[in-house]
C-alpha cells in the first residue's frame, strides 16, 4: 500500500496568500508537507514567521478600516457568501481528493465534509440577512436599541483532522460577520486552505479579506496570537495548546473562543436497541480515522449486556475496512503524519499493559508501511488508566461495565474533558437526567453527531472555552454596542436644580 494516486491540481509549491496574492516567506523559510500513504515529502509549504504576520496583519487591517467589505450592508456580503457556497459544491469532488490526499482521510467522508463546508457558507450568508438586532422601547421614556458592529482582523488557527471544513467553520462567520482575517492552518495539512483562497477570489471577495500564512504553530500560530492588531483568535486544536494561547493572549485581554480536546464517553444501558447502539459506537470512534474531537472514544456499557456488547463490538471492529484514502470503499484510511502516528501506536503499547484487547492492536495486514492503524478496542479498561483518561485521537476505543446510573455518570464526568456525550437507553427520563447531569457541552440521545447548525457547539472543562455555531458564532465574530437616548427630559437621571 505505499503507493498512492497524485491527484490533478496539486501545486508546485503552498505558499501564504496575503493582500489578494500568493507569496512566499519574506525570510524564504519551508517545512515539508508529507502523503500519509506514503510518508513521502510531496510538497514544500512557504514557513511563515513574525514578519509574514505582520504583513498579512496590515492588509486585514487595512481592508477592514478602509472597506468595502467591512462596511458593506448584509445582503452584499451574503451574496458573496452564497457564491462562495455554489464554488464549493460545483467541485465538492475535487476538493475532497485534494483533501484526502493531504490528511489520508477515506474519500467518502472527506467529499462530506467539503459539503458541509458549503453548507456552513450558506447558513451564515442566509443568517446575517435575517438577523434582527434587538431595540427596546419604553414609551414615551426612552429607546435603546444594538448595534451590532464586526471587531476587526480575526485570527483563526486550525488543526489537522477535516481542515477544509474547519477552516469553513470560522472564515464564513467571521467574514459574513464584516471581519477581515488571518488563517494559519495546521502545518501537518496545509493544502486545502489555500483552495479557499481561488474560491474567494472567484466569488468576488475583496483582496486584503482573507489572508493566509503557513506554517508552525510555535513560530506563525504564536505571532499571530500576540499582534497587537488581532483582537480576536478562534482557535481549534489540543487543549495544551489552549493553554498556550490563552496565556499569550491574556496581555492583551482578547477575545478568545476554543474548541479544545475530548475523550468523550458513550454510555450503553442494557434498555437500549443495541444493534443502533453498535453500529453507532463504531461509527462514532473510527470515523474520521478516529481523529474526530468528538469521538466517543469511551464507551461504558451496563453490566448486563456487557459481555456480548463486547464480542459484537469487536466482531464489528474487526470488519471495519482499512484501505487506500482514495478508495471509496474505505471506511478508515491512514493517519494524518508519522508523528501523529507513532503517537496513536504508542497508546495502544500501554493499552496492552491497561486493558484486554480484543480487536486490532497494530498495523493490519497487509499494510507493511504508510501510517495505517488496525481499529483497535480495548475491554475491562479500569478508569485510572491512561487510555481511559488521555486523547488518543485515533481509532481506539476503550470499554469498561458499570452497574448502576450512579457509576455510569461518575464515569462518564471522570476526566479532564467535557465535550461530547452519547446516550443510548429507552428510558426517556433516565436519558434527560443523564443529560443535565453530565459533564459535556454537547449530549447526544441515541443518535451520533447530527447536529443542525442553529446549536451552539464546544465543550465544557479542558474541551473549551465558550461555544460558536449558529448565533453564537456571529455573537463572539461581533461587538454589540448598546445606544441608549432618552426621549422625554423628565425621566433624565439628573441632580437637583435648587
Ligand atoms: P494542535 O493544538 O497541535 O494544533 C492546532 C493549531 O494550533 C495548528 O495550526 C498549530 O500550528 C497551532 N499551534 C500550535 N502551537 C501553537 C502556539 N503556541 N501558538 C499558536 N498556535 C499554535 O492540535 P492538532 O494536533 O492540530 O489537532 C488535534 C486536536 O484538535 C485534538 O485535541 C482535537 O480534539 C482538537 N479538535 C477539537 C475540535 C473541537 O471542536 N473541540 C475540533 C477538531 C479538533
Amino acid at each position: 500500500m505505499a503507493t498512492t494516486h497524485r491527484p490533478e491540481g496539486l501545486p508546485d509549491r503552498i505558499r501564504h496568500y496575503i493582500d489578494g496574492a500568493f507569496v512566499d516567506s519574506v525570510g524564504g523559510e519551508t517545512f515539508d508537507v508529507l502523503d500519509p500513504v506514503t510518508n513521502e515529502t510531496y510538497v514544500q509549504a512557504a514557513a511563515g514567521q513574525q514578519a509574514d504576520i505582520d504583513l498579512a496583519v496590515a492588509a486585514a487591517k487595512r481592508a477592514f478600516d478602509e472597506g468595502p467589505w467591512s462596511k458593506m450592508p448584509p445582503r452584499q456580503r451574503s451574496r458573496v457568501l452564497h457564491r462562495i457556497a455554489d464554488l464549493v459544491e460545483a467541485q465538492d469532488k475535487r476538493l475532497a481528493e485534494l483533501e484526502t490526499f493531504d490528511t489520508g482521510l477515506p474519500i467518502t467522508q472527506a467529499l462530506g465534509q467539503a459539503q458541509r463546508a458549503a453548507e456552513n457558507f450558506r447558513f451564515f450568508a442566509d443568517l446575517i440577512v435575517a438577523q434582527h438586532d434587538d431595540a427596546f422601547k419604553v414609551p414615551g421614556r426612552q429607546m435603546n436599541y444594538v448595534n451590532r458592529k464586526p471587531i476587526g482582523v480575526a485570527g483563526l488557527i486550525t488543526p489537522w483532522n477535516t481542515p477544509f471544513m474547519l477552516e469553513s467553520w470560522k472564515l464564513a462567520p467571521a467574514i459574513a460577520t464584516g471581519n477581515t482575517v488571518v488563517l494559519k492552518p495546521a502545518e501537518f495539512t496545509p493544502l486545502s486552505a489555500s483552495l479557499w483562497a481561488a474560491i474567494f477570489e472567484e466569488a468576488g471577495l475583496p483582496k486584503g479579506v482573507f489572508n493566509l500564512v503557513n506554517g508552525l504553530g510555535e513560530e506563525a500560530g504564536d505571532a499571530l496570537v500576540k499582534h497587537p492588531d488581532v483582537p480576536l483568535i478562534s482557535f481549534t486544536g489540543e487543549s495544551r495548546t489552549g493553554q498556550i494561547i490563552f496565556g499569550n493572549a491574556a496581555p492583551f485581554l482578547k477575545g478568545l473562543s476554543m474548541e479544545l480536546g475530548g475523550k468523550s464517553p458513550a454510555v450503553v444501558f442494557a434498555d437500549a436497541d443495541l444493534e443502533s447502539a453498535l453500529d453507532a459506537t463504531v461509527f462514532g470512534v473510527f470515523s474520521l480515522n478516529g481523529e474526530r474531537c468528538t469521538a466517543g472514544s469511551r464507551i461504558l456499557v451496563e453490566r448486563a449486556i456487557y459481555d456480548e456488547f463486547v464480542e459484537r463490538y469487536a466482531e464489528r471492529a474487526k470488519n471495519v475496512v482499512v484501505g487506500d484514502p482514495q478508495d471509496p470503499k474505505t471506511e478508515v484510511g491512514a493517519l494524518v503524519h508519522p508523528e501523529h502516528y507513532d503517537k496513536v501506536m504508542s497508546y495502544v503499547e500501554i493499552g496492552k499493559g491497561e486493558g484486554r484487547l480484543v480487536a486490532g492492536g497494530g498495523r493490519p495486514d497487509g499494510f507493511p508501511t504508510g501510517n495505517y492503524v488496525a481499529p483497535t478496542v480495548f475491554a475491562d479498561v479500569a478508569p485510572d488508566a491512561r487510555i481511559f483518561q488521555e486523547e488518543i485521537f485515533g481509532p481506539v476505543v476503550a470499554i469498561t461495565p458499570f452497574d448502576s446510573d450512579d457509576e455510569a455518570l461518575e464515569l462518564a464526568n471522570n476526566t479532564r474533558y467535557g465535550l461530547a456525550a452519547y446516550i443510548w437507553t429507552n428510558n426517556l427520563k433516565r436519558a434527560h437526567n443523564f443529560a443535565q447531569s453530565v459533564e459535556a457541552g454537547m449530549v447526544w440521545l441515541n443518535s451520533n453527531n447530527v447536529r443542525d447548525l442553529r446549536t451552539p457547539f464546544g465543550g465544557v472543562k479542558a474541551s473549551g472555552l465558550g461555544h460558536e455555531g449558529g448565533y453564537r458564532s456571529i455573537d463572539f465574530y461581533t461587538d454589540q454596542q448598546a445606544v441608549h437616548i432618552t426621549l422625554n427630559e423628565a425621566h433624565s437621571p439628573r441632580f437637583g436644580r435648587g
